[in-house]
């Protein structure tokens, strides 16, 4: 493999009936810091039907340009036909790096492409950079790799992987980690159409029915501001003083995952490393003791303030504020003062 040849940094610009998904633009904005440490610029590859239309969001995001496969085929995501076509353009674009998020769709695609084109994957990446590999100065050292950082053993140890001798250097990254840019209204960029050739009725997974889960609350990591509770809470039915803070305060209630696994509260609101990622203005961490896995979904909250009866809980060490006492007695009195504020 002639490294020379691969250029570019590629992110997969994940779309679902039509319209963009957030990841998207977050990968755009880690693109296009690396793209600037490697004086090189950013392509989005975008796989769909009907969805050329989508070019100019991913312009005013960062793209410089946008790799359109289009093709009837791909009206809903299915993994034989979206690997084809992200593996065809890697093979005839060739990119340095290709960035995938690690969604349901890009956890499922992003493997599968590694294999097609024969490179590793580091999956489920919370930091990104360009740097030496190996990191300590060496003989092999090898200058301008991705390092590709990630949580191992279950949070317990941060690995920095690289993918020195393969191309494209390929990662899944976590939602709700990588900050997008500032859009830049009527931004440009250069519309490629490629049509890496499908055969159809090719023994393709046939999608029957679509079922989609119908909810009246916004998503935890769209949420500006997080009322989140902790084991410490001590039963389902107790939440609903941090739901009456929430409503006081103009949030979203989301859980540690001790709570999850008690039964209490669904899946979707848990926050951590098997959990969601989340970066609100304002995060409230009541009865959460403040482990690791919990505390890698939310340490990038713009104001963390934690409410618990241990003075000594490690979630005081990210706090920007700490309440030390009885949560049954700080929460509602907090909700009838902003009540009355
Ligand atoms: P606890 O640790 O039991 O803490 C309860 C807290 O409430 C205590 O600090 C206590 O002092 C306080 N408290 C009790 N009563 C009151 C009261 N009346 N007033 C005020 N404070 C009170 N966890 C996650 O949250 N998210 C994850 O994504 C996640 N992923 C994991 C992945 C792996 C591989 C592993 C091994 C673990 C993971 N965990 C995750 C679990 C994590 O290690 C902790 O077990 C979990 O976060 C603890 O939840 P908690 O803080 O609610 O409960």
């Amino acid at each position: 493999m002639n490294l020379e040849e691969y250029k570019g940094v590629f992110i997969y610009a994940q779309q679902v009936d039509n319209e963009l998904s957030g990841i998207s633009f977050e990968l755009l904005g880690k693109a296009k810091d690396l793209a600037a440490d490697l004086n090189t610029n950013v392509t989005a590859v975008l796989i769909g039907s009907d969805v050329k239309n989508l070019c100019d969001a991913l312009a005013e995001y960062g793209a410089d340009r946008v790799i359109v496969v289009d093709d009837p085929e791909l009206k809903v995501y299915r993994t034989e036909p979206y690997t084809h076509a992200l593996a065809s353009v890697i093979n005839e674009f060739k990119p340095e790096i290709m960035l995938v998020g690690a969604t349901a769709i890009g956890r499922d695609l992003g493997p599968r492409v590694s294999a097609r084109v024969a490179t590793g994957l580091t999956a489920d990446c919370t930091k990104l950079e360009i740097g030496d590999f190996p990191l300590n100065p060496g003989p092999n050292q090898k200058h301008n790799q991705l390092l590709m950082t990630r949580p191992a053993f279950g949070g317990n140890t941060i690995a920095t992987i690289a993918c020195p001798d393969n191309r494209p250097q390929m990662a899944t990254v976590r939602p709700g980690v990588m900050q997008r840019i500032t859009p830049v209204k009527g931004a440009k960029a250069e519309i490629v159409e490629f049509n890496p050739g499908f055969t159809p009725n090719k023994n393709y997974v046939e999608i029957l029915d679509v079922v989609k889960s119908v909810t009246d609350t916004v998503d935890i990591m769209d949420a500006k501001i997080l009322v989140s509770g902790g084991r410490g809470v001590g039963s389902p039915e107790n939440f609903k003083i941090l739901e009456d803070l929430a409503k006081a305060i103009g949030g979203e209630v989301s859980c540690s995952r001790a709570v999850v696994d008690n039964g209490w509260m669904p899946k979707d609101l848990q926050v951590g490393q098997t959990g969601k990622t989340v970066r609100p203005q304002i995060y409230f961490a009541i009865g959460i003791s403040g482990a690791i896995q919990h505390v890698a979904g939310m340490e990038e909250s713009d104001v963390i303030i934690a409410i618990n009866k241990d003075e000594t809980a490690p979630i005081f060490e990210v706090a920007d504020y700490g309440l030390v006492g009885d949560l049954n007695k700080i929460v509602p009195k907090l909700t009838e003062a902003i009540k009355e504020y």
